[in-house]
């Protein structure tokens, strides 16, 4: 059987969404959502995006239009970042 680094993939507890688990290269395990995005790192070196690419790199970066000439590369957004119950949490 080959081993890709795909990740698992899981439900959000509290949301309930899909997402995916991706191990990091600092090797902790991180959930993204399980939609693909298109980012960019922006020339001053830092985007307002937490963006962990497949590789289990997280980087600083924008999200981009599929296609964009100066796309950076591909990745998953943080779910932490968009849990829609998380952020109700958050905002009290
Ligand atoms: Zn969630």
């Amino acid at each position: 059987m080959k081993k890709a680094n795909r990740g698992n993939f899981g439900t959000c507890a509290k949301c309930r969404q899909q997402i995916l688990w991706i191990k990091t290269i600092n090797g902790k395990n991180m959930p993204v959502n399980a939609r693909l995005i298109t980012y960019r790192v922006p020339k001053e070196g830092k985007g307002k995006e937490r963006i962990v690419t497949p590789n289990g790199e997280t980087v600083s970066a924008e999200i981009v239009q599929p296609g964009t000439q100066d796309a950076t590369g591909i990745g998953y957004i943080s779910h932490f970042a968009t849990c829609p119950v998380a952020n109700m949490f958050r905002r009290k």
